[in-house]
């Protein structure tokens, strides 16, 4: 069973507000292919009321110079930074991604927005308050509590599941997100992508998100008329659902020929999951490790790079073993 908790309460209609899903990292992998040197960094963040949203949501919290050369200092003596009780997410990074964060995020001009709707209409909450001092605007303003973050909140779940982690450039603009779906007995992965120059980024972006929220059912629509259209990132998408079962049937058969339609006109994020499909096989589509690699190389051509380099030097792909295709 899986309780749902959510930290901020209103007191007036005691309506409940959830933080979204907080699986978030930088990437700097290249969209030219074939450049090494991959990188992921964990994104540190700060909660706030976003009044787009209305609700809770989170901003990139980038820390200044001045905050950057102050944790440098303390991450040389991490026994007096504890000693002092000095708490700071810069304190706990690995070595890699703080040298990451500070290089890049250090002379950062453009401003944090919300994560989960891209607007800068947020302000902070201070969890270490009960009160927010956010009101409820649909409620006489009435204010709104803080509750605490549940302890142990990752819980056990039984049924389906669907997780988005979500990876963005130096500049906080998403520019991909993993999408996992897990059941008792399998795990199915797919990256969503859309391109910055596609035509018709904005539509496919939005789309993007539905699907990270669990709102496959309207991204199918959006998506219906752009795959009558033959637009190669919604065929893509479209494909990419079927390997998830997120809407639409769980099916090897049905994800290949929109995944390699979409191949053939371009888009290299339909080539990577065509690539994972056969590296595992999938529901009417045996594994297949010579052509999983030889489309995997496909895809790094095209310059859709999603992986660390050390993952396409195996020989049969053996980290995707944690992810199983449901038997049909
Ligand atoms: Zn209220
Ligand atoms: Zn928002």
């Amino acid at each position: 069973m899986n309780i749902p908790y959510h930290p901020l309460k209103c007191s007036g209609c005691a309506q409940e507000f959830a933080f979204p899903s907080i699986a978030r990292a930088y990437t700097d992998l290249p969209q030219a292919g074939g450049r090494s040197g991959a990188h992921f960094s964990e994104m540190l963040l700060l909660s706030v009321w976003c009044h787009q949203c209305e609700g809770a949501s989170w901003v990139e919290r980038i820390p200044t110079a001045r905050e950057f050369a102050l944790a440098a200092g303390l991450r040389r003596m991490p026994k007096r930074a504890r000693q002092e009780g000095i708490d700071d997410d810069l304190l706990d990074l690995d070595d890699a991604d703080f040298a990451w964060l500070y290089q890049h995020l250090a002379e950062r001009n453009a401003p944090p927005f919300c994560l989960a709707c891209g607007s800068t209409r947020v302000v902070p909450i201070d969890t270490t308050q009960r009160d927010t001092g956010v009101l409820h605007e649909a409620c006489w303003d009435s204010p709104i509590l803080f509750h605490g973050f549940p302890i142990g909140s990752s819980g056990l779940r039984i049924g389906r599941a669907s997780y988005a982690r979500q990876f963005h450039d130096v500049t906080g603009q998403i520019v991909w997100t993993r999408m996992l779906a897990r059941e008792s007995f399998y795990q199915l992965c797919s990256v969503l992508e859309v391109r910055r120059d596609d035509p018709f980024h904005a539509v496919l972006a939005s789309t993007i998100r539905l699907i990270a929220n669990g709102s496959a059912e309207r991204a199918l629509a959006a998506l219906a008329p752009l795959v009558d259209a033959q637009v190669p990132a919604a065929l893509g998408l479209l494909g990419a659902l079927h390997v998830l079962g997120e809407g639409v049937p769980h099916s090897g058969s049905m994800a290949v020929p929109l995944l390699e339609n979409a191949k053939a006109l371009g888009d290299a994020c339909a080539a990577h999951n065509l690539a994972s499909l056969y590296a595992t096989g999938a529901p009417g589509v045996p594994q297949d490790v010579p052509r999983a690699r030889q489309l995997f190389g496909d895809a790094l051509s095209m310059g859709g790079q999603y992986e660390r380099d050390d993952f396409y030097a195996q020989d049969d792909y053996a980290s995707m073993t944690g992810h199983f295709y449901r038997p049909a």
